[in-house]
């Protein structure tokens, strides 16, 4: 791994605990800011359980970021419409469609790959960084932590080890030992009905052509089911009411093929039964301990809100780490994960988890997560509406139940494209979001606005405009062209506004153009990222 190009405040490495998908990225996360860890895994391997299978175009966004696109996208199915079947009727409702989102993401579809394919791409990209990042047959047994520092206890083959780290991120799932260490109480509820997996070796192409999509919700009052086309096997979910009964993976089987009808040459791969909850720990943050993933929150995975919210996390915490490891922030930066990150699970994917239940036993009506609008729809179900509620009205919704892109609101994710750079390179936006904060200013290059150097690591500048910069201009190196006004028309703001975006994608001010605004805004979003702090 490289070493850091920054000095950092202390030698010692972040401790990652749990090689899960969301350790995996927190990894992956750390090292694309250079920022030293350690990952350790009480398991003598990767998990083989069947567990999540569709990806989101937020996650697959900031895997690309930290480098693990192209190995996930190559193991994946791709999946341009996520199909919304009444079952009893097999009448289609509002299918999402996802190619409407091409000018908004480099990924306007959703994958499928079990979290059994997904993890070791994860851990091929982070091999290539490191050969020994996990530490496997390490389990944590407990922590003390001091002003300086973390010590671990690590249980190995070898006896107890003692392990001494900067900070600890607890990225050990939902029987979390680091939030039982911590008495952290898990609040929430848990629902009456067990979800049921089953992945059948069927082919359903050729052989027993059926056509359904490749991610598909079959709504029902009675028993909603959804169909997921993996690489290699076709994944059936459904509810199952018997709280007491033992099924058998023939009872599944069965259950399975009454929903699809009589196939040939079907065989059972795998099998899931599994409780559902909505629950959040009621603290995130404790000193140099931060839970992220299912140890924070557990989420019904209905509409894959639950490894894709963890992601979010690891998206959240990384360049908090950076920050506060090279000395630009101090570490009430994460005080502010906390703070978005908690609501960002209980209220943005709760309502989204909720609404998901209700639309799938059919039970539409007041369900505002799913509108007669292809964008609004396409735009909440891949998670690109994930919105931290930094302003007055504190709304977290990731909702956007619009027919065409609303302009963009403080907290949003802010949305992709594609403008030009001074040498004529088209350039998208969030390839230039990410190591530091990026200021936008949406302003008429002709008037020579005032936009200053780029020379500080932490903080970049970056006039938006419909004319090129005139070549003598001294802000055409931070110009991007902006041909027909189209970004400037998607963040909708007022001419001469400078938006700040945070390096996890997230709008953190926008404030007409001055002197210093930029400067202003950063430090605001750094002290105290939270809604009375942002200068309305
Ligand atoms: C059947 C099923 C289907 C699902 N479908 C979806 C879906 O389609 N989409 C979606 O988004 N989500 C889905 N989910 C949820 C998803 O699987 C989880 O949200 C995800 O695994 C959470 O990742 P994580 O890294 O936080 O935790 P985990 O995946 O649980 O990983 C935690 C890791 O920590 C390790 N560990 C635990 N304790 C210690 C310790 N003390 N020391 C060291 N290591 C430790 C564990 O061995 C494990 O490897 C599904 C879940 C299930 C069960």
């Amino acid at each position: 791994m490289k070493t850091s190009a920054y000095p950092l405040v202390t030698d010692l490495p972040v401790a990652i605990v749990g090689a899960g998908p969301v350790g995996l990225t927190t990894a992956l996360a750390l090292a694309y800011y250079e920022i030293p860890f350690v990952i350790f895994e009480a398991d003598v391997a990767l998990s083989t359980e069947t567990k999540a299978g569709t990806t989101l175009s937020r996650t697959l966004e900031i895997w690309h970021r930290f480098g693990a696109s192209s190995e996930i996208l190559k193991r994946a199915m791709r999946v341009d419409e996520i199909g919304d079947i009444e079952r009893a009727t097999n009448k289609v409702r509002n299918t999402v469609k996802l190619h409407v989102l091409k000018d908004e993401t480099l990924f306007p579809f959703v994958i499928n790959l079990p979290q059994y394919d997904m993890e070791p791409a994860l851990d091929e990209c982070l091999s290539r960084i490191r050969d020994d990042s996990i530490q496997y047959r390490h389990r944590v047994t407990s922590f003390a932590q001091n002003a300086d520092g973390v010590t671990l206890e690590i249980e190995t083959p070898e006896g107890m080890k003692i392990f001494e780290a900067s900070y600890l991120l607890a990225c050990d799932g939902g029987r979390s030992t680091i939030r039982d260490h911590l008495g952290v109480r898990v609040e929430g509820r848990s629902l009456p009905e067990r979800f049921s997996l089953v992945d059948l070796k069927v082919d359903l192409d050729v052989t027993n052509p059926r056509d359904f999509p490749y991610l598909a919700y079959f709504s029902d009052a009675k028993e909603w089911m959804i169909l997921v086309r993996q690489p290699e096997c076709w994944r059936f979910l459904f509810p199952v009411f018997d709280e007491n009964k033992e099924y058998t993976a023939d009872d599944l089987r069965q259950k399975a093929i009454h929903f699809i009808g009589d196939v040939k040459n079907v065989e059972v791969l795998g099998t899931n039964l599994y409780n559902i909850y909505h629950r959040v720990a009621s603290k995130w943050r404790h000193g140099r301990v931060v839970l992220l993933g299912d140890a924070a929150h557990l989420i019904t995975p209905m509409w894959a809100l639950g490894l894709n919210t963890g992601i979010l996390d690891a998206n959240s915490i990384a360049w908090r780490v950076a920050w506060v490891l090279r000395g630009w922030a101090d570490d009430t930066l994460f005080d502010s994960f906390e703070r978005e990150q908690k609501p960002v699970a209980e209220q943005g994917s709760g309502e989204m988890a909720e609404a998901a239940r209700a639309y799938m036993a059919s039970r539409s009506a007041g369900v505002t997560a799913m509108s007669d609008h292809g964008w609004g729809n396409a735009y909440t179900r891949t998670l690109l509406g994930v919105r931290l509620g930094l302003d007055a009205d504190g709304d977290w919704s990731m909702v956007k139940p619009y027919a065409e892109p609303p302009a963009v609101m403080l907290g949003d994710r802010a949305p992709d494209g594609v403008v030009y750079d001074s040498d004529g390179r088209p350039t998208r936006l969030h390839g230039l979001f990410g190591k530091s904060f990026v200021a936008l200013y949406f302003t008429d290059v002709r008037r020579r606005p005032d936009i200053p150097e780029n020379d500080l690591p932490w903080l970049k500048h970056y006039a938006v405009s419909r004319w090129d910069a005139p070549r003598d201009s001294p802000v055409r190196n931070r110009s991007l062209f902006d041909p027909g006004n189209l970004i400037t028309q998607r963040y909708g703001c007022a001419a001469n506004t400078m938006v700040l975006v945070r390096p996890d994608d997230h709008i953190a001010a926008m404030t007409p153009m001055a002197p210093g605004a930029a400067e202003a805004a950063y430090r605001a979003a750094l002290s105290i990222s939270h809604r009375e702090a942002v200068p309305a």
